[in-house]
């Protein structure tokens, strides 16, 4: 019978139904679950030690033998210790084990044993409290080596997991599949499978440990690559429209500013893609405020001039009627004709909209998803652009492209990546950096606060509302929520947005106008009050990360944001670019929660040091890793179960080279040495259906 890594963990030796709903809640629930669950560190048991040469506070190993027989001594009723000395060639040492009486009559006179333990006592009289320990000849079952130690959950020990593990291993046995293909396994000189797992849960030394990590983190960053390139080339190999290379100072002139050179190259990128038949594909990145929307502007000019049309898809109703808006002031002046096409339109306006797009009496149009529905068809469709790319899905975005005859593609993005981490994330989009800020951008001043300054920022808020600014709050949830997997006292901690809401509402600022926005509204009750803010008639609006997205009120001078610990620092930064976007001198307030780590209130201050969004992003790769860099797997990146997207960039170029000759060699991964591969991958695309399609 061949190995069924489908079957439910369950059935493992020792697991049963108890343990089995526990580790649900770790994401176990399989056999290959249960063996993919890596340690998140391991436990040093390998260094052994001579008693003369002991320090104390190491965790260290000795071998001795009992001196004399164990004592018990009682302290009260069913409390006792067991006191024993032990001795190694080179001295003599007191153990005590304190609440296990039983152990009088388990270790025995004149045997010899490993015991592990952190040192405590003084530097005379050395000594161990509770150590564990094994017999000589037992060695290297859980002394003398690398313990794996597992993220877990309440209900869930050490104990049970390594050894619901161990029986998993017992079971894969020599058969788990090999997902590399042999060419590559040898050529990248890699360990076999069952190695790897064999020993990245239970490795003998630190290199057999570095022989398996390896291994899996290739494995890991390859099949990505290789699923991210796959997706990629479903793309149409069609021919696309190519345009004429215009003179681009035509448009230059007549803007109301001066582009920065960054600007002017990604424009420049952009029009030489265009006058190419292959249609164009690229990635506009550039921090929030850098100026995007002027690289849109210059390339539906240019479809324009050869005389197509543009369609451009925003995430949402208030997006579009911001951008429709600036476009209309930046296009309208060349006699561009630019329209807006969003859900909210009555049916009779959408019919009309739909004749005036297939006759080609609209030369621009700008939307959201009402550009994909059915009843949309262009004249002459030459160039598709989405804002902030990673609110699509890779098939919104193909259902738009699709209405044109393999337009030219434009996608902006203001998340900035890390140039590795986009070579994955955007496959084989051409990337253009806006590196460079519109000139007179000012600081927005960020200060990190605990709630001994709650009354203070309470009587800003209303100072920054009085001068007639406005002000944006934001909570990391939308209400409290019962969830049994978190920490009851920091589910308390979070600000939720309705109460908050309330708060401000009933109670601070009585006189003033609260509006509240957060994901679980209607979208119309929504795009209703966002609305209300964007044209001034709230003067504080209080909602979750759904603002997040590109939003412009010049009029906000300050964020607050609570729980702000709860944030990763892209997410931060790109709160904190809803501010400074006018002339008004501008701040941003992080609240740190009462139960912030020191490594958190660490990783906060980088906002308060840099205003770089790369930077920025760096630092967050680095701290948090990719899985928590995504937040809620925006990108469309599956997490990562083990590789660093950060430090492993080196494998990951390895990876990506060898992804590549494998699809050159086998594009739809049809030989028979790949069926394994073939089988992750869709295994990853089912997995990740949601983020990937
Ligand atoms: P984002 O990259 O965040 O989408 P926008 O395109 O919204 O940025 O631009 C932010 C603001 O900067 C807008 O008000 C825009 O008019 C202005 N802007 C863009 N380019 C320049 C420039 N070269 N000089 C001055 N202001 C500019
Ligand atoms: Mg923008």
């Amino acid at each position: 019978m061949s190995l069924d890594l489908a079957m439910g963990v369950r059935y493992i030796k020792g697991v049963g139904e108890a343990r089995e709903k526990m580790m649900k809640k770790l994401g176990i629930s399989t056999l290959l679950d249960l063996v993919s669950f890596f340690p998140r560190a391991y436990e040093d048991r390998t260094v052994i030690k001579n008693i003369d040469e002991l320090t104390i506070g190491e965790a260290v190993c000795i071998r001795a033998a009992v001196v004399s027989a164990p004592q018990l001594t009682h302290v009260r009723q069913g409390l006792g210790y067991v006191k024993l000395s032990v001795t190694d060639e080179s001295g003599i040492m007191e153990i005590t084990f304190f609440n296990q009486s039983y152990l009088k009559d388990t270790l025995k006179q004149g045997e010899i044993y490993f015991f592990y333990g952190k040192i405590s006592g003084d530097f005379f009289r050395p000594t161990m409290v509770n150590p564990l320990f094994e017999k000589d000849k037992d060695h290297g079952t859980i002394t003398g080596r690398l313990m794996p130690i597992y993220p877990l959950t309440s209900g869930l020990n050490q104990r049970s997991i390594v050894s619901a593990i161990r029986a998993g291993l017992d079971k894969c046995g020599e058969e788990l599949p090999e997902v590399l293909p042999e060419s590559v396994i040898r050529q990248y000189e890699l360990c076999r499978i069952s190695y790897a797992y064999e020993n990245i849960h239970f490795p003998t030394d630190f290199q057999s440990l570095n022989i398996a990590r390896h291994r899996l983190i290739f494995e890991e960053l390859f099949t990505l690559a290789i699923a991210m390139k796959h997706l990629r080339s479903r793309r149409s190999e069609a021919m696309g429209t190519s345009l004429k290379l215009p003179d681009i100072k035509e448009f230059y002139a007549v803007l109301p500013f001066e582009p920065t050179n960054a600007q002017k190259r990604a424009i420049d990128d952009a029009l030489m893609d265009m006058m190419k038949e292959q249609p164009m594909n690229r990635l506009i990145q550039g921090d929030v405020g850098s100026g995007k929307t002027l690289v849109a502007a210059a390339c539906c000019w240019s479809a324009w001039r050869s005389g197509y049309q543009a369609a451009f898809m925003v995430p949402t109703e208030v997006l579009a009627n911001q951008h429709f808006n600036s476009l209309t002031e930046l296009l309208e002046p060349f006699g561009i004709r630019v329209d807006l096409l969003t859900g909210s339109l009555t049916a009779k306006h959408k019919r009309e909209m739909h004749e005036k797009l297939r006759f080609g009496e609209i030369d621009l149009i700008i939307g959201t998803h009402a550009l994909i529905s059915q009843g949309v068809s262009f004249s002459n469709l030459a160039l598709v652009i989405t804002d902030e790319q990673h609110r699509f899905g890779v098939n919104q975005r193909s259902m738009l492209s699709e209405k044109g005859d393999s337009p030219h593609v434009l996608v902006m993005s203001a998340t900035p990546i890390p140039r590795t981490l986009a070579l994955i994330v955007y496959g084989d989009l051409d990337v253009s950096i806006i590196d460079e800020m519109p000139p007179g951008r000012q600081e927005i001043k960020t200060y990190i606060v605990g709630e001994n300054y709650r009354q203070r920022i309470n009587n800003f808020i209303r100072k920054l509302v009085g001068e007639g600014r406005q002000v944006f709050v934001i909570c990391p949830m939308v209400e409290e929520e019962e969830d049994d997997d978190e920490d009851a006292l920091v589910k308390n901690d979070l600000k939720s947005a309705q109460k908050h809401y309330e708060l401000f509402k009933n109670e601070l600022f009585p006189d003033l106008h609260v509006a509240l926005v957060h994901g679980k509204m209607k979208a119309k009750e929504k795009d209703a009050a966002m609305l209300s803010f964007t044209n001034g008639e709230s003067d504080i609006l209080v909602a979750t990360t759904v603002i997040e997205v590109g939003i412009d009120v010049p009029n906000a001078a300050l964020i607050v944001v609570e729980n702000a610990e709860r944030f990763g620092l892209s997410q931060l930064h790109q709160l904190r670019g809803r501010v400074g976007r006018g002339k008004h001198e501008s701040f941003c307030i992080l609240f740190n929660g009462e139960t912030a780590s020191e490594a958190t209130k660490e990783r906060l201050a980088v906002m308060q040091e840099t205003n770089d969004g790369f930077k920025i992003a760096e630092e967050d790769l680095k701290m948090r890793g990719p899985g928590d860099f995504f937040g809620s797997r925006q990108h469309g990146l599956p997490e990562l179960r083990i590789a660093n997207l950060a430090s492993d960039m080196l494998v990951l170029s390895q990876a990506q080279e060898a992804a590549k000759e494998i699809l050159d060699d086998d594009p739809n991964l049809e030989k028979s040495e790949n069926r394994f591969l073939a089988n992750e991958i869709t295994r990853l695309f089912e997995i990740n259906a949601d983020s990937l399609n």
